[in-house]
């Protein structure tokens, strides 16, 4: 990578698949994966496109747009869209590098991409953001298409956002087809899509509790940190609540929600921030709340980890790299025994390095890790629901949509911990390394297929 640009999101990403790798005995096994290594870490094509689009007062704006199509071994390239200032092509790069493994851990045909804009939707009007939308479909409706490229929502980008899209899409093209995931019901949208992601993750963590606990225990009675407020965030704080769970926290980029009361987070509360996030605001406007003041403390630029006392269960929920090494400490200090990540890359190398020592030092009282390649797989899973539903021209009920999300994500979680006993030498006792199992058998589905 000597000559390439300096993309430190990418790198790090690209080194942790790596380093997996590498510790198994995967190439001695497989020694012409290392060449496949190489070659998927290099993306198939890059589209850069400027977007311009018209303000409120009638001012020409302009942005920087991508879509990276990193990988079309396993399928059409799928992964999502994310509006936010933070966007440039090392963060893309990284989150369309992990959609490719992620996508093959859902044992769903599809490839892996990313794309997006370094347009910030916070602060507009819903007719800028609509301009804007229709505006970033003019060019990137020539790379994408049903059968070769289906983009779908991430930061920034919601149902509403898609729908602006597709219509873009609809009219340009003259087409209706499946061309986007994440739809609204009557453009061919899938139940359960927006619950996906969070719902999906909290699945993967009841299989890790069963396994650790010899089926004993469950969600009941686990204190559940969560970071984020998004849709991953609101749906995993209604599944633990609902499988019997107490949320202790949820936040945004401006601080964290502390429950003070013995029941957490309520769903009602849940209901009242999504709300509050369909109207692009922040969780500063709770803490003005008199329903909700005695409920929490609201703690102004602050992340939830260090502060919410005894954890059971921890999952970051918000953006990369939202848990650093001295946090991953805390955590573990405050009982933590399950992290998943419901983002992309929620945790730093640093703390990975210290959930897997501790792992590997401790043995079964040990903290237990999973990756958001697998953990948070249920989102981009339900989307590959959603293509097969269009090209059926059928809808299927939400009961079947959560049945066959449950069943992927347990075919995720057994895939990760049976590849991690096949290629990661491991002490009598340890738990399997979540995150190897997850990188080897992502990695080795892709370079197969390659
Ligand atoms: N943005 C989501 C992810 O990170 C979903 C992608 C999709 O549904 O295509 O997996």
């Amino acid at each position: 990578m000597a000559n390439l640009p300096n993309e430190p999101e990418f790198q790090q990403a690209y080194h942790e698949l790596a380093s997996t790798l590498e510790n198994s005995t995967l190439f001695e096994k497989h020694p012409e994966y290392r060449k496949a290594l190489k070659v998927v870490s290099i993306p198939e094509r890059i589209i850069q496109f400027r977007v311009t689009w018209e303000d409120d007062k009638g001012e020409v704006q302009v942005n920087n747009a991508f879509r990276v199509q990193f990988n079309s071994a396993l399928g059409p390239y799928k992964g999502g869209l994310r509006l936010h200032p933070t966007v440039n092509l090392s963060v893309l790069k990284f989150l369309g590098f992990e959609q490719i493994f992620k996508n093959a851990l859902t044992g769903l045909n599809m490839g892996g991409g990313k794309g997006g804009s370094d347009f910030d939707p916070k602060g507009k009007s819903d007719s800028e953001i609509r301009r804007f939308c229709c505006s970033f479909m003019r060019e990137l409706h020539k790379h994408i298409g049903a059968e070769t490229d289906v983009p779908a929502g991430d930061i920034g980008v919601t149902g509403r956002e898609v729908g602006y899209m597709f219509g873009a899409y609809r009219a340009l093209t003259n087409k209706w087809e499946g061309v986007l995931t994440g739809k609204g019901g009557t453009w061919g949208g899938s139940l359960i899509r927006p619950e996906a992601t969070g719902y999906g993750c909290v699945y993967y963590v009841e299989h890790m509790i069963q396994y650790a606990s010899g089926g004993k225990e469950s969600f009941k009675g686990k204190r559940v940190a969560i970071s984020g407020s998004g849709n991953v965030a609101q749906y995993a704080a209604l599944k633990v609540i609902e499988l019997g769970g107490t949320v202790v926290s949820l936040s945004d980029s401006k601080g964290a929600l502390i429950a003070t009361d013995e029941a957490g987070i309520t769903p009602d509360l849940v209901n009242h921030i999504a709300d509050l996030k369909v109207r692009r605001k922040q969780l500063t406007e709770l803490s003005e709340s008199a329903e909700y003041k005695n409920k929490f403390n609201y703690l102004a630029g602050e992340r939830p980890w260090v502060h919410c006392g005894k954890v059971d269960v921890a999952l970051p929920s918000a953006t990369q790299n939202e848990v650093s090494g001295d946090e991953a400490k805390a955590l573990i200090e405050a009982g933590c025994k399950f992290i998943a990540e419901g983002s992309n890359m929620g945790c730093t190398q640093e703390a990975i390095d210290v959930f897997e020592a501790h792992r590997r030092e401790k043995q079964s009282g040990a903290i237990w890790y999973a990756p958001g390649k697998a953990a948070n797989a249920g989102g981009v899973a339900v989307s590959g629901l959603e293509m097969a539903q269009n090209s059926q021209r059928l809808s299927w009920t939400s009961e079947e949509v959560d049945q066959k999300l449950k069943d992927i994500m347990k075919n995720c979680f057994t895939n990760c911990l049976e590849t991690a006993k096949s290629y990661v030498p491991a002490a009598e006792g340890e738990f399997p390394s979540l995150v190897a199992g997850a990188n080897i058998a992502g990695f080795s589905k892709t370079a197969a297929a390659m």
